[in-house]
């Protein structure tokens, strides 16, 4: 079996944009003075990697168990943190849970409000919540798992190392101030960029949706656009229900359910979305989002887990992706 075969073919695209970001960053080495007009293409790019770091722990990229392993190392430097925290935070949390109480990245942690406040401080909360969860998973690979424990260390340091590495070539070519901007314009602020943006997806999929029902547990974005930008990022709804699915399959699943989800969780354009919501709603409050359902918090978890269990045990037997 070649090393570099792909699970689906779809995913040549993924690569392409993996090898678009390393040779952005680059070529922004090569001639710094770029690297101003490179940065916000960098961002969008790091974003990619977070959305492909997601879809690689769910559904792994290569056939090879071995390529998969070191791919997720090559996505954990641009996204901007080792991928296996995916695992305990969002494959066995998250999906588990889906914004009920339980769920680590649950939207309404301080506040049920849904405003911008809420939206920009959502990535400060939501980390501080999903921390222990992945110091939990950490301790109990090393007492249960030494392999899963060695790749988590490597990925740390691959993910770290590197890091350090560029910021120390950068300062070795072009002195400390100029160094450190470029590595700062190139891989550090696109690295937060792209945290900060998955999370704000996550809050925005889940904030005022009904985490009991069957059908409008999540918000979905369905413009062309932007799921060709984010590989189908948008079609949320069918994830949950389908964690294990390729990505490139997630449209024609939304095609044959989308009857039977609330119109309002069926958004067009998240920018128009995120206009209504946070710019002109606090003008006209009718066009601000209600709460669907009861208010998250005031789920018994035993309500959440006979609506589930279809959503959570997919993703169970794809787990973290490992080494041969
Ligand atoms: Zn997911």
């Amino acid at each position: 079996m070649h090393a570099l075969a792909l699970r689906n073919p779809a995913d040549r695209r993924t690569l392409l944009w993996v090898g678009i970001t390393a040779a952005l960053v680059a070529l922004a080495y090569a001639m710094p003075g770029l690297a101003p007009w490179l940065s916000i293409v960098c961002c969008y790019f790091a974003l990619s990697c977070g959305i492909i770091a997601h879809n690689h722990n769910h559904c792994p990229t290569f056939k090879s168990r071995r390529t998969n392993f070191w791919f997720s190392n090559i996505i954990s430097i641009f996204y901007g943190y080792p991928t296996f925290a995916w695992v305990p935070t969002h494959n066995l949390n998250h999906h588990k849970f889906t914004n009920a109480p339980g769920d680590n990245t649950a939207t309404w942690r301080f506040t049920n409000r849904h405003n911008i406040w809420m939206a920009l401080s959502y990535f400060f909360f939501s980390s501080a919540w999903q921390s222990p969860a992945i110091s939990a998973y950490i301790k109990q690979a090393k007492a249960n798992n030494r392999g899963l424990y060695r790749q988590i260390v490597i990925q740390y340091t691959v993910w770290a190392g590197t890091h350090v590495g560029m910021l120390a070539l950068g300062i070795a070519l072009y002195g400390v101030t100029q160094g450190l901007l470029l590595w700062a314009l190139v891989l550090g602020i696109p690295a937060f960029f792209s945290l900060w943006t998955i999370m704000l997806f996550n809050y925005d999929q889940h904030a005022h949706t009904d985490a009991a029902s069957k059908y409008a547990h999540s918000r979905s974005f369905l413009s062309p656009t932007l799921n060709f930008l984010l590989f189908n990022n948008g079609f949320h709804y069918v994830h949950h229900e389908h964690a294990g699915t390729h990505w490139s399959k997630l449209p024609a699943l939304h095609a044959e359910v989308s009857h039977l989800i609330p119109a309002e969780l069926q958004q067009k354009s998240l920018w128009w979305y995120w206009l209504k919501q946070y710019f002109v709603s606090p003008f006209f409050p009718s066009l601000a989002t209600r709460q669907m359902g009861a208010p998250p918090h005031t789920l018994a978890s035993k309500t959440i887990s006979s609506v589930t269990p279809a959503r959570s045990s997919e993703h169970l037997e794809v787990g973290p992706a490992s080494p041969a």
